[in-house]
């Protein structure tokens, strides 16, 4: 933006015009400095950089030009804009927000989102999507290029010629015209409460559980596909693993594009595949996208699954580049008889000590058994004790989370603090909006 006379000067009149089109309704071209680039541009002319009256034409016809092509495109194009995914260059909020400023303000919108960024590359789009009637749209079109083009590039040439060295204000006019043309838009934005929430909730969202991991384990849940794609929707955010059944994986893959995928189980009688009835190999689950694999969870070593056992799945995980989520944890009776730094110090060490992990990494769940399912989760002070103590036996590349009872009330108190590198949540994960 600082550098608008040097492009400026490098652009020329071609460069000018076509910034000023794409700007005006080349959808991608929402980005490209507007008012600023025509009051600057007035402004070379009044030092003889550029012809005045060259410059206004061409400006008036690309913007006029611009959003006819705009209109255009909205015409043929028509809702299937709105189907798009966003982009680094394309976001679906943009559109919906001149949809809005256009719906309250019929024709008019399309002169004054001429002077709001953003909006200005959008308007004559949606004007085509809504079909608005041609000869109007012209009309307010030819105004507001008239008053936009030619009015702001008059502008910078008269405060150019009547104000002694403006050269050396001219970045302070820049900062404070785009500071008066986005001023409008960022009030209309924060008076609508709707609007001024869901910004608020997506920036919420985007910074929460930064750099945590939040392991949702579905368990034998839901029952149907479809539910399970719903509630996949509503988790997909960065930092959160998502935990479905074996069944509900290749379908909650191909939905989710922030969260990560997690399997509950594998085999560790071969990575690739045999004459294992019932097994799941960690190859299947690579195919399907996979990322972590929980093992050893509480509930499977209740069904029998022994310690070696974990060792040898933990290994098959690991050689495949799947990352384990070792679950370790005392019960009731170990917690009482003060056992519990001895248990947890054995399902590590028979569970990690003779894998060769190569620096690979690994995730450890510390989940009392006493509280997973029981809505009594440990208190916080021991949690993080014990989690202290864990974090004593392993290496960095080891994360480790706590688990047990945690819901959306009780999540944060966990997280806030930084020995605790994540939560893993058993039941509340199927209600996953609480959490966002
Ligand atoms: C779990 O499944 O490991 C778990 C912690 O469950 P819950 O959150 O329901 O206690």
């Amino acid at each position: 933006m600082f550098d608008l006379i040097p492009l400026i000067k490098a652009a020329g009149y071609l460069g000018i015009f076509g910034i000023v089109f794409a700007e005006s309704g080349l959808f991608i071209g929402f980005f490209l400095p507007g008012d600023s680039l025509v009051f600057t541009a007035g402004f070379l002319a009044s030092q003889g950089f550029l012809n005045i009256w060259n410059l206004v034409s061409l400006i008036f016809i690309g913007a006029v030009i611009g959003d006819s092509f705009g209109y255009a495109f909205g015409k043929k194009v028509g809702p299937m804009i709105f189907k798009r995914e966003d982009s680094f260059l394309f976001h679906k909020e943009n559109l919906n927000k001149a949809k809005m400023f256009y719906e309250k303000y019929g024709g008019k919108a399309i002169i004054l989102a001429r002077f709001m960024p953003g909006i200005r590359t959008f308007a004559p789009i949606l004007a085509g999507v809504g079909k608005m009637q041609y000869s109007k749209f012209l009309a307010f079109n030819i105004i507001g290029g008239a008053i936009w083009g030619i009015g702001l590039t008059l502008l910078g040439y008269y405060l150019g010629s009547v104000v002694p060295n403006i050269d050396k204000y001219i970045v302070s006019i820049v900062l404070l015209i785009i500071f008066i043309s986005i001023t409008p838009m960022i009030v209309h934005i924060f008076k609508d409460k709707n609007t001024r929430d869901r910004i608020l909730n997506t920036i919420r969202n985007k910074t929460k559980y930064v750099n945590k991991l939040v392991v949702f384990n579905w368990k034998m849940n839901p029952e149907t596909l479809e539910d399970a794609i719903n509630i996949a929707k509503e988790s997909d955010y960065k930092n959160i693993v998502i935990v479905p059944p074996f069944v509900f994986l290749e379908e909650v893959g191909k939905i989710i594009r922030k969260a990560k995928l997690g399997a509950q189980d594998l085999s560790y009688k071969d990575s690739r595949g045999g004459s294992f009835t019932g097994e799941v190999s960690a190859v299947e689950l690579i195919n399907l996208g996979v990322k972590y694999v929980i093992i050893g969870h509480s509930e499977r070593r209740a069904m029998g699954e022994t310690n070696s056992t974990i060792f040898s799945k933990i290994k098959t995980a690991m050689d495949s580049n799947l990352i384990p989520i070792l679950c370790i944890g005392e019960n009731l009776e170990e917690r009482k008889s003060g056992l519990t730094r001895k248990v947890i110090r054995n399902q590590i060490y028979s569970g990690l000590s003779l894998t060769n992990r190569n620096n690979k990494p690994i995730v450890l769940a510390y989940e009392p058994v006493w509280a997973i399912g029981t809505g009594k989760p440990d208190t916080i002070e021991s949690a993080r004790e014990i989690i202290g103590y864990i974090k004593e036996l392993t290496d960095q590349n080891c994360r480790v989370l706590y688990g047990g009872s945690i819901n959306s009330r009780n999540i944060n108190d966990f997280l806030k603090y930084p020995e605790i590198d994540g939560v893993l949540i058993g039941s509340a994960s199927l209600e996953p909006k609480l959490f966002f």
